[in-house]
């Protein structure tokens, strides 16, 4: 599963634009009167294509005082929308809202960036520090009486119902968001509302650090020939770069990191050194010590329990699912069960295909987790005569490039251009202009930040800089991609996995998403639509690229230039279920963990026997650990946004799977018709319409849960 980056500071950006005073505590009028002289991340972006953000202008220093004085600056644009004489209105009220803030949401842009891509100590320091001050100065928004009073009157005024469809449902969206972030509480309720806010907003920060920093200071050295047994050479050539980081020369090291430790998982010959490099993975935040994660994670439960309890809600569950498509944890819970049992049931009959082969092979073993991934493997061969290696020399880095943008091209008539006059926050990372091919209308800016390196998150996600819209003039979007592929030798192609190409493909959906979007207020711009529905484009996407034409002209061999062999396509669609039950009970778990401790109140939580105990319980196949384990679950830990969320990804991809149904039973993956409903219904129209009804917009019915049973090869039993 790859996640969209939780895009919490373009949410704070549509929290933030519900902007409104600050208590003159917090207000810093030196911040106030800082010029963009002194302070270049205030001022305006300025440059081609409507503006582009500043990244070649940035020094940590500058990000406090520049965070102090865009919220001062937004908190002034607040107080003039609250207690403007006039009778509140659509315009004067939330419009005014989505006007505020421009100057903090091109800051935090920024910010972000830093956050999850360039995290060096010095910064790290200040985001421990401005974490709790920005979910302090969120609450002082929505918490503020006489701006709420005013969208309240606009939500139930008359003439509401003059609005066009998008504007009811930004009105809509205002006043669930205040009322959901307790603006009816009484004034003692919200003051401990915003305490909770702040601590939480602490805790988040020092958990995110602490996985860091047990992926950074962690890895496995290896010494001999002996030890790198079974490693292809691309593997091994990595392992040879990342040493020389690690300052350990004439060695190999693996990164504590999921792109280094599931290839080593497969590959390496030495049992003792995988289960060394499996339990070094999984521990991550479990290790007793400075960055051990559990005393906070039974901390921001029961913070977040009591806050669900102040905002009228029975659980921390409840409260977040409210305003997903799936509205209750029931009807979440419900699926999760569906597809549960009989991934469980398939993992049972994966061991025995393993434990058959090790027999076999004289291997005197049981199954444990670190040999899942390397038995995996064998049994892939034996049964499908398919090797992942030989695979890889087909899947070039910059060719899947390629050939993602020839189907944003053949889908939404997308071309893509390089562009090089676009300051870049590090050399790694390039940029491409977004031009419709025929009117060659400019459409956007799509980033690409494709290696690892110190100080960024690992895995893979999408980022928007700068959401279209309409109400600041005609603004059009940037986007972003990020992934953590580790740099080749200079001038060598970067070969990757099957698994790798696909999550471009998503990620590159979720650009898409982006791209695409064309609406006219930007909170309901682009990827901000229900964490459940989010997923939806992004899992869509990874279906094309199995398609032929793509496989024929962009999965070439880095020597040869020779097109993947249709024998190897035809062992890689036949062993397409392969491996199932695996993928979805590791997801799965956890998706139940997390979901189950957001159900279980304000009880204190010891996050281990938690786990233990809910996993005994579900039946959780020995041989298999949960995705995340709990104390490295960053989705759910570093912020609120996919709490009591993972399930998303199986919910989503219960649309993704009937969607693509109706390019089968059209004319296939390329079908125009197909493709213009799906950019209609879906991808242009962000939060502008009800996720439910833009799906049946596309398909003309509700989503149906077979087509993703028959996709992970679990026979629909009835
Ligand atoms: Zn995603």
């Amino acid at each position: 599963m790859r996640d969209l980056l939780t895009r919490t500071l373009v949410l704070l950006v549509a929290m933030v634009t519900i902007g409104t005073m600050l208590s003159n505590t917090t207000t810093n009028s030196s911040a106030m009167n800082m010029t963009t002289e002194d302070n270049p991340l205030l001022a305006t972006w300025d440059g081609p294509y409507g503006g582009i953000p500043p990244f070649d202008r940035v020094q940590i220093p500058l990000f406090k005082p520049a965070l102090e004085a865009a919220m001062s600056e937004q908190l002034a644009e607040i107080q003039k929308i609250a207690n403007d004489p006039a009778p509140p209105d659509f315009e004067n009220t939330i419009v005014a809202l989505e006007r505020s803030g421009r100057t903090l949401n091109r800051i935090g842009t920024v910010y972000g960036v830093w956050g999850s891509t360039m995290a060096s100590p010095d910064y790290q320091a200040v985001q421990r520090e401005m974490a709790p001050r920005l979910a302090g100065f969120q609450d002082q928004i929505t918490q503020n009486e006489a701006l709420f009073k005013r969208v309240e009157t606009v939500y139930n005024s008359p003439a509401k119902a003059k609005l066009n469809a998008e504007q009811q449902r930004l009105t809509w969206l205002y006043y669930t968001n205040f009322v959901r972030a307790g603006a009816k509480l009484s004034a003692d309720a919200k003051k401990r509302l915003s305490q909770i806010n702040q601590q939480l907003a602490g805790l988040y920060t020092k958990f995110s650090q602490n996985v860091l920093a047990e992926e950074t200071d962690q890895f496995l050295v290896l010494k001999s020939e002996d030890e790198l047994a079974g490693l292809p050479q691309s593997l091994r050539d990595a392992a040879a770069a990342a040493a020389e980081t690690k300052k350990q020369p004439g060695a190999w090291v693996i990164m504590n990191t999921r792109s280094s430790i599931d290839p080593f998982l497969t590959y390496a010959d030495r049992r003792d050194l995988r289960e060394k490099a499996w339990r070094m993975f999984v521990n991550r935040g479990d290790n007793g010590g400075e960055h051990d994660n559990n005393a906070i994670i039974t901390e921001i439960l029961q913070l977040r329990a009591e806050r669900a309890k102040l905002l009228g809600y029975p659980t921390h569950a409840h409260w977040r699912l409210e305003n997903s498509m799936a509205k209750t944890p029931e009807k979440a819970m419900e699926l999760m069960e569906a597809v549960w049992k009989p991934s469980v049931a398939r993992v049972h009959e994966e061991v025995a295909d393993m434990q058959a082969l090790a027999n076999k092979e004289g291997a005197k073993i049981t199954i444990e987790p670190w040999d899942y991934r390397f038995y995996m493997e064998k049994v892939r061969k034996a049964k499908y005569d398919l090797d992942q290696n030989e695979v890889k020399p087909y899947l070039q880095l910059e060719k899947l490039r390629e050939g993602i943008f020839w189907v944003a091209g053949e889908l939404f008539n997308f071309e893509f251009t390089p562009v090089t006059n676009v300051p870049v926050a590090h050399p790694d990372i390039r940029v491409w202009e977004v031009t419709d091919k025929t009117s060659k209308k400019h459409i956007g800016l799509w980033y690409f930040d494709p290696y690892a390196r110190a100080g960024k998150r690992s895995g893979a996600w999408m980022n928007a800089y700068r959401t279209q819209e309409r109400v600041n003039g005609n603004i059009t979007t940037i986007v972003s991609n990020n992934a953590n592929f580790v740099k080749g030798k200079p001038g060598e192609p970067v070969l990757i996995s099957w698994d790798d190409a696909s999550t471009m493909f998503h990620e590159f959906g979720h650009a898409l998403h982006g791209l695409n979007s064309n609406v006219t207020y930007p909170s309901l711009s682009g990827t901000a639509v229900a964490r459940d529905y989010v997923e939806f484009p992004s899992q869509l996407l990874e279906h094309w690229l199995s398609t032929p034409e793509v496989l024929q002209r962009f999965a070439l061999h880095y020597q040869t230039g020779k097109p993947i062999p249709q024998e190897l396509v035809d062992k890689i669609k036949r062993s397409s279920t392969f491996n199932q039950g695996f993928a979805t009970v590791e997801y799965l778990s956890a998706a139940l963990v997390d979901m189950k401790l957001h159900l279980a109140g304000d009880r204190k939580i010891d996050p281990d026997a938690f786990e233990r105990e809910t996993l005994t319980q579900l039946g959780m196949p020995k041989e298999i650990v949960m995705r995340h384990r709990t104390p490295q679950f960053l989705h759910i830990f570093s912020g609120d946004s996919y709490s009591a969320g993972y399930y998303s990804y199986l919910w989503s991809d219960v649309l993704t799977a009937d969607a693509f149904g109706a390019f089968v039973e059209g004319k296939g993956p390329y079908d125009r018709a197909v493709a213009e409903r799906l950019r209609k219904y879906v991808f242009s129209v962000g939060n502008t319409i009800d996720p439910a009804e833009g799906y049946r917009g596309f398909r003309g019915r509700d989503p149906k849960i077979e087509a993703l049973m028959k996709k992970r090869g679990f026979a629909a039993k009835s």
